[in-house]
């Protein structure tokens, strides 16, 4: 963590100075957010890290959520937490998910373990999938929100009835109810932000909906508190039985919660969850059967529910082409089956997307053109999850005594673990994603995807480090620029060219510099490098010494990441950490072009 960079201050480094916001209105904002679920918050924490930003977030309930749904946490969304200074506390207390098992009947007819396969192929991640109760990472963004410049926390009570889109500066209106006092309250926005859940208020103002058909599965879900001689409690285990149905192990934080979905019937046509009349018993009863022979007493049910599987996706993800105002993100764009763990992933992935764009456009350092990426990018990330959880589900639900097909889940489930995972998204070329000129430069790096990160020596202080955590939600572009063999930074070398050319560029204000050598770091001299990458930083001008890193010989990130030893490469990464364009070290004027593109 870095601070003191603009003089001493004592106390929790985590609180920011606050920003002098007694001027700022509430019911004229920058950004208004419509809900504190997963995509709101992560929206929220993204956009309180800028103290001229004036945004406010919203939500009908009367406070925080203290008992969530969500709890399937991908290695990505850890990731991502790491750019928020949060990962290490949802690592702390989460369960680690590092194997599944698969159970169906054996030859006799009785439930037997079919396989056991690692649940995170080696390297994809240098974070972990873990499984934390969705209101625990609410907490962590609030406390990220509230120790921002703006100390940002969440009006609660306000239930929005209607948004409407006029003229001018301020061109959203929303209206709300007030839950707590009955009165209404009026709010103008430059831009707003439905984050409303998949009943969202804000995409039916928008006059959109979810479209596609539901499964017509219902499927019961809880949490519970429970003693069993079954083997597999503590892993992620698939069971399908031969005749009482399907159950999803899920084990939960704590080392004694374990989470069960469980399939039910299928429901008629116009039948709601609702109508099933489901109870916990009920649930307990059938988990029972599928887990028969073995025994299930269930101590205590901490929470339960009974929904319906269905895949819908919206049609588009803001409100026009030209200069979007109006955004949805998350389940108010598309909804899926719990099972496959998506939902509260890619809901906060929509608001890493959208947050920096936002930021960057009220900044006036890119034009509104930007935002119109967020719908194309995120849609199609949405169709191939509605995709994914369509066959998932359709698979898990196929009778376990059918061999070929639990076979045909195991190897479904495999080869999509890198999707789960959340680290194949990948966002086709765009004003902000180039078409890796030098894409042969650095194989394992691709234009498109999340920065795949990998161990590095920081220069100045021999710190190992994953080079992907210097990449923080901070709304920064940045260059990592890799040297190529016997480049030590020197002048002459490729290195310096490419540092002299960025410092006379002007970029530096809004995309930092950032550079790994194959030298080792006890024989550099970071005093001796080109000044663009030991910068002065902070009301103080300090030296900034956290951009420079050296090869950890131990992990090679050159080889790890097929990075050309004899020429280096540029790498640009977008403030959400995925790889904007991969050129040649010595490509100033691709560097150029492409920003030309992104900034005004
Ligand atoms: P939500 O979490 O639905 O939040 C929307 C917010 O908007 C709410 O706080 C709501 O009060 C507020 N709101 C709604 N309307 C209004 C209004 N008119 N005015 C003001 N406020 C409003 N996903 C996973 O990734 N992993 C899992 O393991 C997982 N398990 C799940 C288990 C179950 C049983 C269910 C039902 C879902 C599960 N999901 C899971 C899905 C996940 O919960 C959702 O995808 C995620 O919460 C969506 O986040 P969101 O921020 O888009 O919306």
């Amino acid at each position: 963590m870095e601070y003191h960079q603009n003089g001493f201050r004592p106390g929790d480094p985590a609180i920011s100075p606050a920003a002098d916001i007694s001027d700022a209105c509430t019911d004229k904002v920058d950004v208004l957010i419509i809900g504190c679920g997963p995509a709101g918050l992560t929206l929220a924490a993204q956009l309180s890290a800028f103290a001229d930003i004036n945004t406010r977030i919203v939500d009908q309930k009367p406070g925080p959520l203290s008992v969530g749904q969500a709890d399937g946490i991908a290695c990505r969304s850890v990731e991502m937490f790491a750019a928020f200074g949060f990962a290490h506390q949802v690592v702390h207390e989460a369960y680690q998910v590092n194997e599944v098992a698969f159970w169906r009947p054996n030859n006799d007819g009785k439930l037997a373990r079919s396989n056991r396969i690692a649940d995170v192929e080696p390297d994809l991640s240098e974070m972990p999938h873990v499984i934390l109760n969705q209101a625990r990472v609410h907490d962590f963004y609030l406390d990220l929100m509230a120790n921002g410049p703006r100390r940002l926390v969440p009006d609660y009570n306000r239930q929005l009835l209607s948004v409407t889109r006029g003229d001018g500066d301020h061109p959203v209106t929303a209206r709300f109810a007030r839950l707590d006092s009955g009165t209404e309250e009026v709010v103008h926005a430059r831009y707003l932000v439905g984050c409303d859940g998949a009943r969202s208020t804000v995409r039916s103002s928008m006059g959109l909906s979810l479209k596609g058909a539901s499964a017509r599965q219902l499927w019961g879900v809880m949490d519970i508190l429970a003693v069993t001689d079954f083997p597999d409690i503590r892993l992620k285990a698939a069971i399908q039985s031969a005749e009482a149905g399907s159950l999803l192990i899920i084990p939960r934080e704590g080392g004694y919660m374990v989470r069960f979905y469980i399939e039910l019937d299928a429901l008629r046509d116009g039948e709601r969850a609702a109508d099933r009349g489901v109870t916990q018993e009920m649930l307990i009863d059938k988990a029972r059967a599928i887990l028969a022979p073995h025994t299930l007493n269930v101590r205590e049910v901490a929470w339960w529910s009974a929904y319906e599987i269905g895949q819908r996706l919206c049609d588009r993800f803001d409100d026009t082409d030209e200069d979007p105002r109006i955004f949805i993100a998350g389940d108010a764009c598309h909804t899926h089956s719990p099972k496959a763990g998506q939902g509260m992933n890619v809901s906060m992935a929509d608001a890493f997307n959208l947050g920096w764009k936002l930021a960057s456009v009220l900044r006036d350092q890119s034009a509104p053109s930007l935002l119109s990426t967020y719908g194309t990018e995120r849609h199609a990330v949405a169709r191939e999850l509605i995709d994914f959880d369509r066959d998932m589900a359709r698979l898990f639900s196929e009778r376990g005594k059918d061999k070929a097909a639990a076979d045909r889940f195991q190897a479904y489930f495999a080869r999509h673990a890198r999707f789960t995972a959340g680290v194949e998204t990948s966002y086709s070329a765009s004003q902000i994603v180039g078409r890796g000129a030098a894409q042969h430069h650095a194989t394992g790096l691709q234009v498109g995807k999340r920065f795949h990160s990998a161990p590095v020596i920081r220069l100045a202080d021999a710190k190992p480090m994953q080079l992907g955590h210097a990449l923080k939600a901070d709304g920064l572009w940045r260059i990592i620029a890799f040297a190529g063999r016997d480049d030590a930074g020197e002048p002459g070398k490729p290195m310096h060219a490419f540092c002299a050319a960025y410092d006379r560029s002007g970029l530096s204000d809004a995309v930092a510099l950032l550079a790994v050598f194959q030298a080792g770091h006890r024989t550099m001299d970071p005093m001796r490098l080109h000044p663009a990458l030991i910068p002065p930083k902070g009301a103080l001008d300090l030296t900034d010494f956290h951009r420079v890193f050296c090869v950890d010989p131990a992990a090679d990130i050159y080889a790890m990441r097929g990075i050309n030893r004899d020429h280096g490469v540029l790498l640009i990464i977008r403030p959400d950490q995925h790889v904007a364009e991969v050129l040649d070290l010595s490509d100033l004027n691709g560097v150029s072009g492409f920003f030309a593109k992104v900034f005004v």
